[in-house]
């Protein structure tokens, strides 16, 4: 096993775990300020997977300087409120998250679209995939990596941008633990709420949701007694939808790193018992999973915690 040592400047030198959306956009800014850096990920390759996801308006000014605004309003919709139901989609309530005093709108789009844009800024021989980062070392004022295929790599700065399992956080609270500078409540497990499952439907009859012709997003929320689910209106016809079905504390402890990467496992259980639910844009559930192809479904788990180091 030979050690890769990534420096090539008289700079420090950033390794970033993670490609996700903070890995990313870590990479991007040092890609503008030339800071050496390099990105490693877990996946063999990025899969065009998720649901929608949102931007506050006061992120804007900083995608506006790294002249990315205007690709992402080719995807996105203005978000300004949000309608909350019960399970028999009587209106509970709205809120209103009309943010254009700040000079954007909040903005949805498909995750996964967002994700691909940013991907496009790196180099791609900044990024390394089947590099699963399973341990990390300080040596002689060096930070080392080490990944499941037994390769090695040196820098100066060490980045877990690696998601809610955080490996290098692992590795550095058990650092810090045998230190005794690890704060007790750090090394309680993450708590799972909600089994969910996700995905977005390209409707074959789009005439079917008026709501896709609005200008705005349309986002729904129903919150039933032991399920919550999710309908929103995307751009360019789309309907972004998720459930989530509430887990016990017991349960939720047997599931815990049984499935904590995104993707389409075993979701037919699932889908069965969901799909006659009524979705606040009309018809079905069912009809919109129906309307999403299979492998772009994904099941995940929903954990809660706040870290303190
Ligand atoms: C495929 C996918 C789809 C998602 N879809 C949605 C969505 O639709 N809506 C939503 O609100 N949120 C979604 N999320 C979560 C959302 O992206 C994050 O919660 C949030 O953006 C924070 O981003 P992050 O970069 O910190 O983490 P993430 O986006 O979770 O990215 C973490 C990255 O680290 C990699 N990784 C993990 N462990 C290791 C390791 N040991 N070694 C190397 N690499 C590792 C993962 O493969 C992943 O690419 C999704 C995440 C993923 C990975």
């Amino acid at each position: 096993m030979s050690t890769t040592n990534l420096e090539n400047k008289n700079v420090p030198t950033v390794l970033i775990v993670g490609a996700g959306i903070a890995g990313l956009m870590l990479g991007i800014l040092f890609e503008t300020i030339d800071i050496p850096y390099h990105i490693f990920d877990r996946t063999s390759a990025i899969r065009p997977l998720g649901s929608a996801m949102g931007l506050s308006s006061n992120t804007f000014p900083i995608f506006e300087q790294l002249g990315l605004y205007k690709e992402i309003m080719k995807f996105s919709i203005p978000f300004r409120s949000t309608e909350i139901f019960d399970s028999g989609l009587h209106k509970l309530g709205s809120i209103n998250l009309d943010h254009r005093l700040f000079g954007y709108d909040n903005a949805l789009f498909p995750r996964a679209k967002f994700h691909e844009l940013l991907l496009k800024q790196i180099p791609v021989d900044k990024i390394s995939y089947n590099k699963k980062v399973v341990s990390t070392e300080e040596k002689n004022g060096k930070t080392i990596i080490q990944c499941s295929d037994d390769s090695t790599y040196e820098g100066d700065i060490l980045v877990g941008a690696d998601g809610a399992y955080s490996g290098v956080r692992q590795s550095l609270y058990k650092h810090l633990d045998e230190k005794g500078m690890l704060p007790k409540s750090d090394l309680d497990d993450l708590e799972i709420g909600y089994l969910s499952m996700l995905g977005i439907a390209t409707p074959k009859n789009p005439e079917k949701y008026p709501q896709l012709k609005g200008e705005a997003t349309y986002l729904t929320n129903v919150i039933g007694t032991d399920k919550t689910w999710r309908a929103v209106s995307l751009a360019h016809n789309q309907i972004s939808w998720s459930m989530g079905i509430a887990v016990s504390k017991e349960e939720g402890q047997a599931l815990r790193f049984k499935n904590s990467e995104w993707g389409p496992k075993s979701n037919e259980v699932m889908i069965k018992g969901v799909d006659n639910l009524p979705c606040p844009l009309g018809g079905t559930m069912g009809e919109l999973i129906e309307d999403t192809p299979k492998e772009l479904i994904s099941k995940i788990f929903l954990e809660e915690k706040n870290f303190l180091t």
